[in-house]
């Protein structure tokens, strides 16, 4: 049985004309771009040019654009580099960022910068009267995400940059989510520093960037050989960065084809939901288009994707790209949903090769175990 996709909020499948441009750095004799002679220049060459095709996907210049191995050492980069520089101010972030965010926040508090959660409403979106409130503290920092990895609320940036900026403070966005899903722009959003990611575009793992203005003052969080502008010491992945490169080209090109085609597919999908009784999360605000988030009574999480993953469909429950831990949902809590409910989260998170036929059968799935796991209950009870 070949099971469908339905995760790509987690991670997405390479594409074959990102593994294209990759082969050839992995194939054959790659200089280190640090070198000065022909296999070291062109693989620097090579790097610049993807350097170019990141920053064109979010509206920055190529020198604003530094490499990194991980989303989740672009956000480590952002909140420890900058609050390193400003000892004793707090750091604010939203109550529902992912954990490369709010731990490494947290981890500060032994420099003494305190860090402060700033509250979503129960849609998801951020408390912008708290943040303000909360900003007449000195604030190194604040980091909201563009858009939720669970529910795909989109947050309103710029207002919060601008909110930021005017209280002395530097803004950063996990735009994680948002790169290839959503118009992104570096400039526009009015951000200090931003972070993107390559696997979720259908990149390789093993490139990601944190986008920052020049003038931030910010401490590496690796010391070494100086490279990316002495900001993150350590041998370039040419290879992963190439993909990177090429995977935003390919993203910026289909961006509006994914979200006419995605949100198609979720509105089919959270239509059949409807007449199954489902609680759909944030379905009242902007989401991404491809994110549905839902949760049925009395039925774990955990159990209907264990379920729906021996009928073929992999979909994920809460927060899949964070860990294994079974505790419900620190987004869901946040907005206020109940623990009970929120153990009930299953997220199905759409792509480009999804269909509506995979809808289809998935709908007609997801009725008969929900049946089954709801006859089984009142058996057990
Ligand atoms: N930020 C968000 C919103 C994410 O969804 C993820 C997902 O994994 C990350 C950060 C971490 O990125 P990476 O997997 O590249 O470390």
């Amino acid at each position: 049985m070949t099971s469908v996709y339905l995760d790509h909020n987690a991670t997405t499948s390479l594409d074959s004309r990102v593994l294209e441009v990759m082969l050839p750095w992995l194939r054959e004799q790659s200089g280190n771009p640090t070198s000065r002679h022909i296999f070291g220049r062109s693989a620097r060459t090579a790097i610049e040019h993807a350097r170019t095709q990141v920053a064109e996907a979010c509206g920055a210049y190529a020198s604003q654009v530094i490499f990194t191995a991980t989303g989740t050492e672009a956000n480590n980069f952002a909140v420890k580099g900058i609050a390193a520089n400003q000892a004793g101010l707090q750091i604010l972030h939203s109550a529902i960022e992912h954990p490369c965010v709010s731990r490494p926040a947290q981890s500060l508090q032994q420099l003494g910068c305190k860090g402060h959660q700033v509250a979503v409403d129960q849609h998801g979106k951020l408390d912008v009267a708290q943040l303000e409130s909360l900003l007449d503290v000195p604030t190194s920092l604040v980091s909201v995400m563009l858009a939720n990895n669970e529910t795909g609320v989109i947050q309103d940036i710029a207002t919060i940059a601008e909110m930021t900026r005017q209280a002395g403070a530097l803004m950063h966005t996990d735009a994680v989510q948002g790169l290839g899903k959503l118009p992104l722009n570096f400039i526009d959003l009015n951000v200090h520093a931003m972070t993107i990611s390559s696997h979720k575009i259908h990149g390789p793992q093993g490139a990601a960037a944190l986008v920052l203005d020049k003038r931030v003052d910010i401490q590496p969080l690796l010391h070494g050989g100086g490279q990316e502008r002495g900001l993150r010491s350590g041998t370039e992945n040419v290879a992963a960065i190439v993909g990177f490169g090429m995977a935003c080209e390919l993203a910026m090109a289909n961006r509006q084809d994914f979200a006419k085609h995605t949100q198609a597919l979720r509105d089919q999908f959270e239509h059949g939901l409807k007449s199954l009784n489902a609680t759909i999360f944030s379905s009242q605000v902007a989401r991404l288009p491809n994110t549905s988030f839902f949760a049925i009574k009395d039925i774990e999480g955990e159990t209907l994707v264990i379920a729906l993953d021996r009928k073929g469909f992999a979909v994920a429950s809460g927060s899949a790209c964070s860990s294994d831990s079974t505790e419900p949902s620190h987004v869901l809590l946040a907005m206020g949903v109940t623990p009970d409910l929120a153990r009930g989260a299953v997220r199905v998170s759409f792509g480009t090769q999804n269909t509506a036929a995979q809808v289809t059968s998935l709908l007609d799935v997801l009725k008969n175990e929900i049946l089954r796991l709801k006859q089984l209950t009142s058996i057990a009870a």
